[in-house]
C-alpha cells in the first residue's frame, strides 16, 4: 500500500517530516533529524503538523448509515405480519383496512428509527469519552493528552499498561517489554532496546519500535512518534478500528426470546383460529382475516424493545453524566445488584491531593506548614523554623531526587503532573530550600527502577560533578527499613540504625494516619551504570521518614453512608500501611470491624479461611494487585455481587473477574480499562456510588416499562380470544388494537424510560443476584392487570350495548376505557412498591403529564372527529359514558394500591425486622 507523504529531501517545507523510513534501523538521532524534531515540538509545530498528517486516528468502521439503520427496523416479526395484512385487504379491496395498516408500519418504523439513533448517539458520545490518551512532552513539559493528537515528532513516554499510542523509535528503555500479539501473534512480551536493529527484520524483532496499538507489560520507556493514524503498522493492517457497541443486555436478550416464543405461539394459534372459524363460525373471510390480525397486533409486544432500548440509553447517558463511563451494557443491569463495593483508598477514598506535614530524622520530628502544593511554607520544630542542617538538606536532595513528578506555575497557581505524592515530596524539597529547579542539571540522573506496588519504593542513579555515585531511595518504610543497617545523623554522620526506635517511629506516624514514606541512599561504588534491585537490598543508609496528609473526599464520607443504608459493604483495599488504612477508614465511617488484614496475613489464609473473614473485615492494607483477585472471589463465594476498582496493568485479572470492574480514568492504565465494564471519569468513590443508585434506577424503569406494556397486550389478547371463543362481536376491533398500541399506550410507556429515581432507591438492601424480571411478582402482575383489563373491556361493552343498544358507541368506549385505565395504570406502575396515592405521585414529573395531556387530545381526536369515525369506526361518546370510563380507571388505581398495601403487608410478615 502506498503511504502518503513519502518526502525524504529537505527542499519541501511541508510536510516537515517523512513517515517512511526503516525507523528502526537508524539510530535514534538519526531519526529525530529525519523528523527535524531536535526535542519536544512547540505548539504551532504541533498545529502545522497535524494539518499536514491529520489526526492520529484510525478511520473508523462505517457504523451503520441511516439506511441500514432503516433496514434493521423492517426486519421485524410483526411488521411481516402486518405488511402481509395490507397486502391481503388491499387485494380484497378494503382501502381504508389497509391504508390505516400501511400508516401504522410508517409509525412503527420511524419512531423505531428515531429510537435506535438516539440509542446511538448516546452511545457514541460516551465512545468519545473513552478516547485513548497519551502521555507526551511538548515545549512547555509533560501532558496528558488525547492519543489523536499525536504528531510525528512527538515525544511520547511509556508506562507499563499503556497502550502504545502511535509507532514510536524508542529513544530510552527501562526493562521495556511490550506484548505485541495484536500485530504479530505472539503472545510473549518483547524486550525493548533502543539499539538500531537490521533493516530487513521482520516486525516482531523490530526491537527498538513500539508499535501502535501493542501493550505495554512492563518497565517504563520513552520515545519519538515515527508514524501515525492510518501511516502506523496497525492502520496498514487493519486500517480500521471496530466499534462494535451496542445495548445488548441480559434481560434485552431475554425479552427478545420471549418476544420470538410469543409470536410463535401467536401465529399458531391465529392460523387455527382462522381455519376453525372459516369451517365453524358462520363469520365472513375479510371478519375473521381482520380477527387474527387484531389477535396478532393485541398479543405481540411491539413497543416494549425499543422501549427498554430507550431506558437503557437514557441510563447510560444518565451515568455518563455522573462520571461513570459503561464499557459494557450488562453492567447496567448488573449495577444495581451489586452488594459489596471493594475500593482503592488513595485517589477514589481520598482526594490524592497530597501533602508533607510531618518528618522524623536524626532521631528529632519537625513539622511541614504550607497548604497544598504551594511554595509557601517551611520546615518547623515546636512552631519554630529550624536552621539548615546537613542531613535536611540531604532529605530534601533525595525527596527531589529520586522523583518524577514536576510542578508549573499556571496563573499563580501551582498545577503538578506526574505523582501526586511525588510532587508533594518536591513541594517539601522546595520548601526545605533546595533548588528543585538545578536539580537535574547538577545531579543528572544516569539510572532508575520506577516504582512498582510490588517492590514498594523507587530508586535513582545519580553521579554529581565531583566523581559521588550514589543512589536514592524512597518507598514504603519496612522495606526501606529492611535495607538500612545505617542511619544518617544531624550532623550527616552515619551510625549504626536502631531497628525498634524507627518501628515506633512509623506506628505512631501512620496511626494519625499519615502515610509513611521511608528516604535512604546507598553510596554507589564510582562509574556504576545501572540499578538492579538486588544490589540495593543491603547496605543502604537511613535518612528519615516523612509523613504526608492525604485528606478523606467529604463526598465519599456521604456516599459510603449512602452505601451502607443501601446494604452495600464497602471495602478499602490499599498497598498502603495497615495503621495509616485503618486510621482513613475510621475518618470515611467504614469500619464495622476494627480487623485490618494485610496482604501478608492474606496470603496465610487458605480459601476458606479467607471466605470466613472476608466478610468481617472492611480494610485490607499492603496488598498488591493479586490480593484483589483473591478478595473478589472470596467476596463472590459469599455470594456477593462486587464491584471492584483497579488503575494499574496488574489489576486488569481482578476487574475482569469482578461483576462490575471499574477503572480509573485519570490515573488508571488502559490496560485497567480495557479489563474494565465501567470508567470513572474523576477517579471518584462517590460516582460508583451514583452509578449504583443510577443502575438500581434504570432497572426499576426496565421493570415498570415492562410491567406497564404487557397487561395492556394480555388484556387485549384475552378479550379477542374470548370474543372468538364464545362467538361475541369483537369488543375492540383490529384497527382499534392498532390505534391503541401504536399510540396512546407507546406515547404513556415512553414517559417511563424518563422517570427519576424512587425517593427510596438507596434504602433497600440490593436485589438477589439470579433474580429474573420474567417470574415473580412482574408475572403475578401482568397476569393481575390482564384480567382487569379484560373485566374493564368487556365491562364497558355490555355497558354500553345494554344502554345505547350501538356497537359503534360499545366499541369506542371500550377502548377509551382502556386507555383511561392505562393512564391511571401508568400513574400506578410508577411507585411500584411503595403506595402510589401521594401528594408527589399524583403530580407526576412534567414528561408524564405532558403524555396524559397527548392521550386525552388524541382520544378526544379519536372519539369526536367524523375522519377517525370513518376511519377507525367509531362514535362521538356520552358524558355519561366518560365519567364510565374515568371511573374504570380510577377502580384500577385503588385496587391496585391495595394490592401493594397487601403484598408489603406479607413482605414484612415474612420478614420481621432484625
Ligand atoms: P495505594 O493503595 O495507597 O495507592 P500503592 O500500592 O500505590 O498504595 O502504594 C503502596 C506503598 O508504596 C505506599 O504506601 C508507599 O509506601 C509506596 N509508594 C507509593 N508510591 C510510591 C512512589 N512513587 N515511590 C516510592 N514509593 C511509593
Ligand atoms: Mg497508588
Amino acid at each position: 500500500m502506498p503511504r502518503q507523504s513519502s518526502v525524504t529531501s529537505q527542499d519541501t517545507d511541508h510536510p516537515p517530516a517523512p513517515t517512511d523510513a526503516d525507523w528502526h534501523a537508524l539510530d535514534f538521532s538519526g531519526a529525530r533529524e529525519q523528523l527535524e524534531a531536535a526535542g519536544p515540538l512547540t505548539d504551532a509545530e504541533v498545529t502545522a503538523r497535524l494539518a499536514s498528517y491529520g489526526p492520529n486516528q484510525l478511520p473508523e468502521t462505517s457504523r451503520s448509515g441511516p439506511l441500514a439503520r432503516l433496514g434493521r427496523q423492517l426486519k421485524n416479526f410483526l411488521i411481516y405480519v402486518l405488511m402481509t395484512a395490507v397486502v391481503i385487504t388491499a387485494a380484497l379491496g378494503h382501502w381504508v383496512d389497509a391504508g390505516v395498516i400501511l400508516a401504522v408500519v410508517v409509525i412503527q418504523t420511524l419512531v423505531g428509527f428515531i429510537q435506535e439513533g438516539k440509542a446511538e448517539q448516546a452511545l457514541s458520545a460516551i465512545r468519545h469519552m473513552l478516547a485513548p490518551k497519551a502521555r507526551v512532552v511538548r515545549e512547555d513539559g509533560q501532558h496528558q493528552v488525547d492519543a489523536a493528537g499525536l504528531v510525528p515528532g512527538d515525544t511520547v513516554l511509556l508506562e507499563p499498561g499503556d497502550r502504545v499510542p502511535a509507532d514510536i523509535r524508542l529513544e530510552k528503555c527501562h526493562n521495556l517489554k511490550i506484548e505485541e500479539a495484536i500485530l504479530t501473534g505472539e503472545s510473549e512480551a518483547v524486550d525493548k532496546t533502543t539499539e538500531p536493529v537490521d533493516p530487513g527484520v521482520a516486525l516482531g524483532d523490530q526491537v527498538s519500535m513500539a508499535f501502535s496499538g501493542t501493550m505495554v507489560a512492563t518497565g517504563t520507556g520513552r520515545g519519538v512518534v515515527v508514524r501515525t493514524g492510518a501511516q502506523s503498522e496497525i492502520g496498514r493492517i487493519s486500517g480500521l478500528l471496530a466499534t462494535t457497541t451496542t445495548l445488548k443486555t441480559p434481560l434485552l436478550e431475554q425479552m427478545d426470546r420471549f418476544a420470538r416464543i410469543l409470536s410463535i405461539i401467536v401465529i399458531l394459534a391465529g392460523i387455527a383460529i382462522f381455519f376453525g372459524g372459516l369451517a365453524f363460525s358462520g363469520l365472513e373471510f375479510r371478519e375473521l382475516f381482520m380477527a387474527v390480525v387484531g389477535l396478532t397486533v393485541a398479543a405481540i409486544p411491539e413497543g416494549l424493545p425499543a422501549i427498554l432500548t430507550i431506558t437503557l440509553a437514557i441510563g447510560v447517558r444518565q451515568m455518563a453524566k455522573r462520571k461513570a463511563v459503561v464499557r459494557r451494557m450488562p453492567v447496567i443491569e448488573t449495577l444495581g445488584a451489586v452488594s459489596v463495593i471493594c475500593s482503592d483508598k488513595t485517589g477514589t477514598l481520598t482526594r490524592n491531593e497530597m501533602m508533607v506535614t510531618a518528618l522524623v530524622a536524626g532521631g528529632q520530628r519537625f513539622e511541614v506548614t504550607g497548604e497544598g502544593y504551594s511554595f509557601e511554607g517551611m520546615v518547623c520544630q515546636k512552631g519554630q523554623p529550624v536552621a539548615e542542617s546537613v542531613l535536611l538538606a540531604e532529605m530534601a536532595r533525595a525527596s527531589a531526587l529520586c522523583n518524577d513528578a514536576s510542578i508549573s506555575n499556571r496563573d499563580g497557581a501551582s498545577v503538578i503532573h506526574g505523582d501526586p505524592m511525588e510532587a508533594a515530596l518536591k513541594v517539601f524539597a522546595r520548601k526545605a530550600e533546595f533548588d528543585i529547579d538545578a536539580s537535574s542539571g547538577d545531579w543528572p540522573r544516569v539510572d532508575e527502577i520506577p516504582f512498582d506496588t510490588r517492590i514498594r519504593f523507587m530508586a535513582t542513579l545519580h553521579h554529581d560533578h565531583h566523581g559521588h555515585d550514589v543512589a536514592y531511595l524512597k518507598g514504603a518504610p519496612e522495606r526501606i527499613l529492611d535495607m538500612c543497617t545505617q542511619e544518617v545523623t544531624a550532623a550527616g554522620d552515619t551510625v549504626t540504625m536502631d531497628h525498634k526506635v524507627w518501628e515506633a517511629t512509623i506506628t505512631e506516624m501512620a496511626s494519625e494516619g499519615l502515610r509513611v514514606l521511608a528516604i535512604a541512599r546507598k553510596p554507589m561504588a564510582g562509574g556504576a551504570r545501572s540499578l538492579v534491585v538486588e544490589d540495593l537490598e543491603q547496605g543502604a543508609e537511613l535518612l528519615g521518614v516523612v509523613g504526608l496528609l492525604d485528606p478523606p473526599r467529604q463526598e465519599a464520607i456521604r456516599a459510603i453512608e449512602d452505601c451502607h443504608n443501601a446494604g452495600i459493604r464497602v471495602k478499602m483495599i490499599t498497598g498502603d500501611h495497615a495503621l495509616t488504612a485503618g486510621a482513613i477508614a475510621r475518618k470515611l465511617g467504614l469500619r464495622k470491624s476494627e480487623r485490618v488484614l494485610t496482604g501478608k496475613e492474606l496470603d496465610e489464609l487458605s480459601d476458606e479461611q479467607l471466605k470466613e473473614l472476608v466478610g468481617e473485615v472492611d480494610v485490607f492494607a499492603r496488598t498488591s494487585p493479586e490480593h484483589k483477585l483473591r478478595l473478589v472471589q472470596a467476596l463472590q463465594a459469599l455470594h456477593g455481587v462486587v464491584a471492584m476498582t483497579g488503575d494499574g496493568v496488574n489489576d486488569a485479572p481482578a476487574l475482569k473477574r469482578a461483576d462490575v470492574g471499574i477503572a480509573m480514568g485519570v490515573k488508571g492504565s488502559e490496560a485497567a480499562r480495557e479489563a474494565s465494564s465501567m470508567v470513572l471519569l474523576d477517579d471518584n468513590f462517590a460516582s460508583i456510588a451514583a452509578a449504583v443508585r443510577e443502575g438500581r434506577t434504570v432497572y426499576a424503569n426496565l421493570r415498570k416499562a415492562i410491567a406497564f406494556l404487557l397487561p395492556i397486550n394480555g388484556g387485549e389478547s384475552v378479550s379477542l380470544v374470548t370474543a372468538l371463543l364464545l362467538g361475541l362481536t369483537l369488543p375492540i376491533s383490529a384497527l382499534q388494537i392498532l390505534w391503541v398500541n401504536m399510540v396512546s399506550s407507546v406515547v404513556l410507556a415512553m414517559t417511563l424510560a424518563f422517570e427519576p429515581p424512587e425517593p427510596g432507591v438507596m434504602k433497600q438492601p440490593p436485589r438477589a443476584k439470579d433474580e429474573s424480571l420474567l417470574q415473580g411478582f412482574v408475572v403475578w402482575r401482568v397476569a393481575f392487570v390482564s384480567l382487569l383489563f379484560l373485566i374493564g373491556i368487556f365491562g364497558a361493552w355490555f355497558w354500553a350495548m345494554h344502554r345505547y343498544d350501538n356497537a359503534a358507541m360499545a366499541g369506542t368506549l371500550a377502548v377509551n376505557t382502556l386507555v383511561a385505565m392505562e393512564v391511571f395504570y401508568l400513574f400506578a406502575v410508577r411507585y411500584l412498591d411503595t403506595p402510589s396515592i401521594t401528594l408527589r405521585g399524583v403530580l407526576g414529573t412534567p414528561i408524564v403529564l405532558l403524555a396524559v395531556a397527548a392521550v386525552i387530545g388524541l382520544q378526544l381526536l379519536f372519539t369526536y372527529t367524523p375522519w377517525f369515525h370513518a376511519t377507525f369506526g367509531t362514535a362521538a361518546l356520552t358524558v355519561e359514558s366518560l365519567i364510565f370510563a374515568t371511573l374504570a380507571g380510577v377502580a384500577v388505581l385503588v385496587l391496585l394500591e391495595l394490592e401493594t398495601a397487601i403484598r408489603n403487608g406479607v413482605k414484612k410478615v415474612k420478614a420481621p425486622a432484625p
